[in-house]
């Protein structure tokens, strides 16, 4: 089983090291970038190669994803922003293909005031332009979305009409937020069902991690505030069912949790999806 977390670089590597042994975790989820400006990143070919070869050694991570700055957004009609967005994007994916990364997960953004039919063939070529720009051997991950003030990626069809439209469909996925699809209308108390439509829509080969967070806010409520496993309103019951689906036993769960002591994900919300885990 891949179980781990979103792990902070502040501090360096030997803090990072010792963070992954105490949660005994194998897949990790870090920044490129500091989140909140567009800053590059620190990395350069030969620091991002020995800073992966060093995790991967001293620790027992497998998978390494990127999560991209905050600020991203594709479906803009702010073309200095669009812009922005793509060179960030690809400035992530090279890294990511130095230092053998799973993938680098973004939230497409808002389109603001157009609606998404308005918005949707800019979005697919903003993405198919940084694929065309970057290694191939690095992956482009749409992340779920709770829907507030349009931002893309919260309905299955929105996903599935960007991916129909990419060019490279072997460098593109999917990443299912369980707190942003709760919030977007998506019912995680029938598993089985949701990822049968997910299948059906998407289609589950392009599902290539779950971000597992319990959600603060209500179902349906379009609003994205990440909550403890099993202290929030998808509730432990339907998150040990969920994590049990057999067509989810090979993909990645990565927790995005508060933590108990408001740390970020902490080793007790770990060892209770462990727990969880049959
Ligand atoms: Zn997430």
């Amino acid at each position: 089983m891949l179980i781990g977390a979103h792990i902070s670089t502040v501090g360096g590597e030997k803090k990072m090291i010792e963070k992954i042994n105490n949660f005994d975790i194998n897949v990790i989820q870090i920044f490129v970038s500091a989140p909140r400006n567009f800053n590059d990143s620190k990395f350069n070919q030969g620091s991002a190669k020995e800073f992966a070869e060093y995790i991967r050694k001293k620790t027992k991570v497998k998978d390494i994803f990127y999560h991209a700055i905050y600020l991203i957004n594709l479906a803009s009609s702010n073309k200095d922003l669009v812009e922005k967005s793509k060179n960030s994007l690809i400035s992530s994916l090279q890294v990511c293909s130095w230092m053998k990364s799973q993938g680098v997960i973004f939230h497409i953004g808002s389109s603001r005031e157009r609606t998404f039919d308005q918005a949707k063939d800019e979005i697919a070529d903003n993405i198919n332009s940084i694929l065309l720009n970057t290694p191939k051997n690095s992956t482009l991950i749409i992340e779920t979305n709770a829907g507030q003030g349009n931002c893309v990626g919260s309905k299955f069809e929105e996903i599935e009409y960007l991916i129909s439209k990419t060019k490279d469909k072997s460098r593109i996925g999917v990443c299912l937020d369980t707190a942003h699809s709760f919030a977007s209308g998506y019912d995680l108390s029938n598993p089985e069902k949701l990822l049968k439509n997910f299948d059906n829509i998407i289609g589950l080969k392009y599902l290539k991690a779950i971000h597992l967070n319990d959600s603060k806010t209500d179902f349906n409520s379009n609003v994205d505030r990440h909550e403890n496993i099993g202290k929030g309103k998808i509730g432990l019951e339907n998150i040990k069912n969920f994590i049990n689906q057999k067509t989810l036993k090979n993909i990645p769960f990565i927790l995005e949790v508060p933590g108990f002591d408001n740390t970020g994900p902490d080793k007790k919300n770990i060892e209770i999806v462990k727990k969880l885990l049959r």
